[in-house]
């Protein structure tokens, strides 16, 4: 049988592992921090109707600047963007590949605070970028001290901030943003594919924008938006980022039945995040529960929690699984992650983890 070593493959890509989060079928999956939350009948039957229209013009190339959709994005961030600041593609695993294209490749490095979301590192040796992890502060939390040292120590060809952070679950303050835009040379991507799951009025990165060129705030639809099936991230940056990011898209990325779906999800926007509220408060009884089962719980403004005191962190998951509920071993010892579901699916991780005891 062939393996991958019998192949030419890339040297740089010998012994890499690709992302692959276990997708077994199970009652309750909390594992990959999906919103669990179905969307709402009537949002549906308006996209499907859009959907049906695009249909019929399907021979066609859809618009290759997908205005419309920029112009719904733009309006739903607000920060006083405008649609020429705003990009798009198939989910925000895309974008950021797209970011690393045009400002990374080859010998070029891009550096994040581990542990933090697993696809970077991949995205980056796709590219040909080095991918360098530096420490994070007790807790996960991440001070303007501590970053601004590893960017001074690494000088960086392209800063990952990923905020709330993926697996964590903690949010980097707006001031540590700040300090790594001010000290980096190169590109600071804020990936904020959690930020709607942050307290009510908590401020964005993309307050930071304007006049920071080299500023770029990633977002997705995917998790507030319950929208991960359509495969659709944005992000919002200075114009002339996406002029770069243009020279390195396929022609057509965005395909004419995603751009429909995508503007009527984000025309009803309102309906589309009125989960999100509930999903905030499963997360917090989520920590309080699991506290009170002497888990240590980590401060989280995404819509997971990772918590310590998981004395055999691959028993408990496969005791959960036996339980019909799937949770996450992101491989950092003693802990483990669990999403918020939908109350019904929350209710039965905690009375599994109860069962399973520590
Ligand atoms: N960024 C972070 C931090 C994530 O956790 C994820 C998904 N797990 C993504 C980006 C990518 O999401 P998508 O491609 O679905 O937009």
């Amino acid at each position: 049988m062939t393996t991958l070593d019998d192949l030419p493959i890339r040297d740089d890509l010998r012994g890499k592992i690709p992302y692959g989060a276990p997708q077994l079928h199970v009652p309750v999956a909390l594992n990959v921090n999906e919103n669990t939350h179905p969307i709402p009948e009537d949002v549906a039957h308006d996209i499907i109707a859009r959907i049906a229209q695009a249909l019929l013009s399907l021979n066609r190339y859809p618009d290759r600047e997908f205005t419309a959709l920029r112009e719904a994005l733009a309006g739903y961030l607000g920060h006083g963007l405008s649609p020429d600041r705003i990009w798009a593609a198939n989910g925000s695993n895309e974008v950021l590949q797209q970011v690393l294209q045009a400002f990374g490749g080859f010998g070029r490095t891009a550096l994040g605070f581990t542990p933090t979301y697993s696809m970077y590192p991949l995205l980056s040796s796709g590219v040909g970028v080095e991918w360098i992890g530096a420490d994070r502060d007790a807790d996960f939390e991440l001070s303007p001290e501590t970053a601004v040292r590893a960017v001074e120590e690494h000088d960086p060809d392209i800063v990952i901030l990923c905020s709330p952070n993926n697996p964590t679950g903690t949010p980097v303050p707006l001031e540590t943003v700040r300090a790594v835009a001010d000290a980096a040379r190169g590109i600071v991507v804020v990936d904020e594919a959690y930020a709607e799951f942050a307290p009510p009025g908590s401020p964005s990165a993309l307050s930071l924008l304007e006049g920071r060129p080299r500023l770029i705030v990633s977002r997705t639809m995917s998790k507030a938006f319950a929208f991960a099936g359509a495969r659709v991230g944005y992000l919002a940056a200075d114009p002339a980022v996406i002029d770069a990011i243009r020279l390195v898209r396929l022609p057509y990325h965005l395909s004419a039945l995603t751009q429909a779906a995508a503007i009527g999800a984000v025309e009803h926007a309102p309906q589309m995040l009125a989960m999100v509220d509930d999903i905030r408060g499963q997360r917090d009884r989520i920590s309080a529960e699991l506290a009170g089962l002497g888990y240590r719980p980590y401060r989280s403004w995404s819509n997971f929690v990772l918590f310590a005191g998981v004395d055999d962190p691959q028993a408990t998951w496969a005791a959960l699984r036996d339980r019909g509920v799937l949770v996450r071993d992101v491989g950092i010892p003693g802990t483990l992650r669990v999403s918020a579901g939908t109350e019904t699916e929350t209710t039965a991780f905690l009375e599994a983890i109860a069962a399973v005891g520590r």
